[in-house]
């Protein structure tokens, strides 16, 4: 698509929330310099400023309401700047009614990337908040541009949407029922990519694992590692997220088996608790979670397993929070991103009558983050001595005279090099483990 009309001013462009998130920004950037925005990351700055926003927890959607003061203010100061918010807090009803009030010129929901240039325009123009929020989702559009910062590892939606209902999220109604790509359009992306220099994609949806319901001509997600596996020039294919009920051995046997595939697959657990995950509706019990996580772990040699878990989720007894904990000591994952619930309107969890207090719920959290860190900083330290096999991503962000580098479990290696590395597979030998990164050398 072209969406040129010339030079247009300046966009800045604040993105929360996960990937599915930071891909969107892509084409949102992409579709801004298609019209000839230029990007600048200096606020002050701006013509336009485009929120992609996260309603997942209510602290993602105080951050915005934050950052929207600071905007606001300086529009006093410029009353020409665009404000323009999207993404998942654009299609929740009463956020938008708080929105429309806080002086935003546009506000998109997140199947209506594509009508960014008319809706602009019309802003222009008209006075009042400009309004396009599809209540359903559309039609997949495909090939729209987009604007990728690394030009080595690249996020591809292979599905959006979800049809799980999980009690407490709010996802199925911020991003609609599950849809597929088609597996052609999702190769051609990367085929493109992988001419153009990328090495690692990693294939994005809410859950993977339940890819290609619903196409004409029947495909799942095992069938799709094995075809991208066959794409030259990419060398890693990652993926997120799995949900566990999905989790067949077809898939765990592609995953094994297709030598670009990496042996990290994050697996969100969410509660160790039986009674805990019916409330949730996620459909598996611990006993399933167990077997599959161990499956995984006996076909796949090495594999990193990490995870997510919310604490305090309604209802939650201290015996249901100790299984939870049973379950961390007895999978002992690599890493798991930690939330404390948070109640979201809209989603059933919210009528449950037997929300946790709130002092209970940090204090879980803090008792499971202190666990878990002290479980990865062991695994981290049982690869001291090791030798890995890493993909250089750039300098560090900490240390400028150093080169990071991620391993196939999506370990973080820092080390000294040139930086003609960067872009390419090397082999390190782990010198110093801390919890979050590990320290190396070249071989
Ligand atoms: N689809 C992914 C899955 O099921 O694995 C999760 C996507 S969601 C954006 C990321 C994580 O946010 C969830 O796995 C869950 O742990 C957490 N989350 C979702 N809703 C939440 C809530 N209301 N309170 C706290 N954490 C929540
Ligand atoms: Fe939310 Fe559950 Fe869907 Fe993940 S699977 S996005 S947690 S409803």
């Amino acid at each position: 698509m072209n969406f040129n009309t010339g030079h247009a001013g300046k966009y800045h462009l604040l993105t929360y929330g996960c990937q599915m998130n930071v891909r969107d920004s892509e084409i949102i950037a992409g579709i801004l310099d298609g019209m000839g925005y230029i990007l600048t990351p200096t606020l002050k700055e701006a013509d336009l400023v485009v929120f992609n926003t996260c309603s997942v927890r209510h602290s993602a959607e105080n951050k915005v309401y934050g950052k929207l003061g600071e905007v606001t203010l300086l529009k006093r100061d410029n009353p020409d700047m665009l404000i323009a918010v999207g993404g998942c807090m654009a299609q929740l009803a009463n956020v938008r009614a708080r929105l429309k009030k806080q002086k935003v010129d546009i506000v998109f929901g997140t199947n209506n990337l594509h009508e960014l240039p008319h809706l602009i325009n019309q802003a222009k123009n008209i006075p009042g908040p400009v309004v396009q929020v599809y209540d359903r989702e559309g039609d997949i559009v495909e090939h729209l541009p987009s604007r990728r910062d690394s030009n080595l590892s690249a996020f591809v939606n292979i599905m959006y949407g979800c049809n799980n209902f999980c009690s407490y999220c709010i996802v199925p109604f911020t991003r609609g029922r599950e849809r597929s790509r088609m597996p052609a359009d999702i190769i051609t992306e990367i085929r493109n990519l992988a001419e153009q220099g990328f090495k690692e994609v990693t294939l994005l949806g809410q859950n993977v694992n339940s890819y290609g319901r619903g196409l004409q001509k029947p495909a799942d997600f095992a069938d799709l590692l094995n075809l991208v596996n066959e794409i030259e020039g990419i060398e890693r294919i990652r993926f997120t997220t799995s949900h566990p009920r999905d989790m067949t051995d077809k898939l765990i046997d592609a995953i094994a088996v297709q030598p670009k595939v990496c042996e990290h697959i994050h697996v969100a657990m969410q509660s160790g608790s039986n009674h805990i995950l019916k409330r949730m509706n996620r459909g598996y019990t611990r006993e399933h979670y167990l077997e599959r996580t161990q499956r995984i772990r006996e076909m796949i040699s090495g594999a990193a397993i990490t995870t997510d878990i919310i604490v305090g989720f309604p209802g939650e007894s201290e015996s249901d929070f100790q299984d939870t904990m049973d379950m961390v000591n007895k999978i002992r994952f690599d890493a798991a991103f930690t939330f404390m619930y948070s109640v979201r309107t809209g989603t059933t969890a919210a009528t449950m009558d037997d929300q946790v207090p709130l002092d209970i719920r940090r204090e879980r959290l803090i008792s499971l983050n202190k666990l878990q860190y002290s479980i990865a900083r062991e695994i981290n330290k049982s690869l001291e001595g090791t030798i890995q096999e890493v993909l250089v991503e750039g300098l560090s962000k900490t240390d400028k005279d150093k080169l990071t580098s991620r391993t196939r479990t999506n370990r973080i290696v820092i080390f000294s090099g040139p930086r003609d590395l960067i872009g390419r597979l090397i082999s390190v030998k782990i010198t110093e483990a801390k919890t979050f990164s590990l320290f190396g050398e070249i071989m």
